[in-house]
């Protein structure tokens, strides 16, 4: 299940124990939440409210699910997905079948979820962004949302090779779709690129990503393909959507657009599919992940936000780090929660005095 977007996370972790306790913990602690995140994902969906009276929309690659109060709505919905489905039709392959869009405001949260087993189905909160800094840029909400979410059905419906046999034999049963083995800044990067390819807005050209990979930048802890990936250090949730939106985007330039979907094709098919710098340098000769990924990932990458020179001094506060280790790695986590932004870290209990955001 992907969601349109994943906010920073905020945690609360003891130090008391020191440091290699924290250390020992991490692995158990990641499996708890990515447990935590599927029982939080289904939950969320689950926020639909069945009951009263529903109408469905049917059009050629859809069915629109809506409450009657909705219909404006769900006619817009209607529109902007076949836009969106026609525009992601040139590059990437279509999905088998048609697809359920389910529109709900159950919450006053803007997002969307989708799955592809055991059909092809999104699930979107229609009420739009309004506190959520990394959807702030967009020219209309539901057109991005859509063109986010239908990515993600084009991306992961995609099976070929074994896996196609496998389906043809077992179904659409979970497991069976290679590109779900992919890293999280893959899927996630290919429908932010998308979104912002076929939108007039969208994160790759929005600034807080520029000033989320320039803080990065600025002390030297830029990610690398191997920690790009959700649940690990600052900027947590948004990691995978600014770089690996980035690093697509800077690779269709690099190589031309045909690259992003080779590279969704190419993974499809391939027998170990978690795998990403094999077939980047199969569909990009010349090029290899390593190589690009930090021209990729610059916070100053053409065709994206531009940060201006006085950005700097900002990107550098962004991040804070633990007056007393001076460490900035797994051990530090964010506990901003106290209502004035106070920040702490695993590895000392006295030196608290850290601020997030900076207020200098
Ligand atoms: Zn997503």
């Amino acid at each position: 299940m992907r969601n349109a977007e994943r906010g920073t996370r905020n945690s609360r972790e003891s130090s008391s124990r020191g440091e290699d306790l924290a250390l020992l913990l991490r692995v158990p602690t990641s499996a708890f939440r990515v447990l935590l995140l599927l029982l939080l994902a289904s939950r969320a969906e689950a926020q639909v409210d069945p009951s009263g009276t529903w109408r469905t929309l049917h059009t050629p690659h859809f069915r629109i699910h809506f409450r009657p109060a909705y219909r404006d709505a769900a006619l817009l919905e209607a529109r902007e997905a076949e836009r969106s489905y026609g525009l992601l039709a040139t590059e990437l392959h279509p999905p088998r079948g048609v697809v359920d869009i389910t529109l709900a405001d159950d919450i006053d949260a803007a997002n969307g979820l989708t799955t592809v087993a055991p059909t092809n189905r999104i699930t979107i909160f229609a009420a739009p962004p309004a506190g959520d800094h990394g959807l702030l840029f967009f020219d209309n909400w539901l057109r991005l949302v859509t063109t986010h979410e239908l990515a993600h059905v084009f991306h992961l419906d995609r099976s070929r090779g074994l896996w196609n046999g496998l389906q043809r034999v077992f179904g659409r049963a979970p497991g069976l779709f290679p590109n779900e083995y992919q890293p999280s800044w893959v899927t996630e990067g290919l429908a932010t690129y998308y979104e912002s390819k076929f939108t007039n807005a969208g994160r790759v050209r929005g600034s807080l990503h520029t000033q989320l990979l320039g803080a990065d930048r600025a002390v030297g802890a830029s990610r690398s393909p191997w920690n790009a990936t959700l649940f690990t250090r600052w900027a947590d949730g948004l990691v995978p959507y600014a770089y690996g939106s980035r690093f697509l985007h800077y690779l269709a330039g690099a190589v031309g657009d045909s690259v992003v979907p080779r590279f969704a094709e190419a993974t499809s098919a391939q027998l170990i599919p978690f795998r990403v710098g094999r077939q980047v340098a199969r569909v990009a000769p010349g090029h290899t992940l390593d190589r690009e990924w930090p021209r990729g990932t610059a916070p100053d990458l053409a065709g994206t936000s531009a940060a201006p020179p006085a950005a700097r001094v900002l990107d550098s506060l962004l991040r804070t780090e633990c007056r007393a280790c001076r460490r900035m790695d797994d051990e530090w986590r964010t506990c901003g929660t106290t209502g004035r932004g106070r920040a702490c870290c695993a590895c000392s209990t006295r030196q608290r005095d850290a601020r997030w955001p900076p207020t200098a």
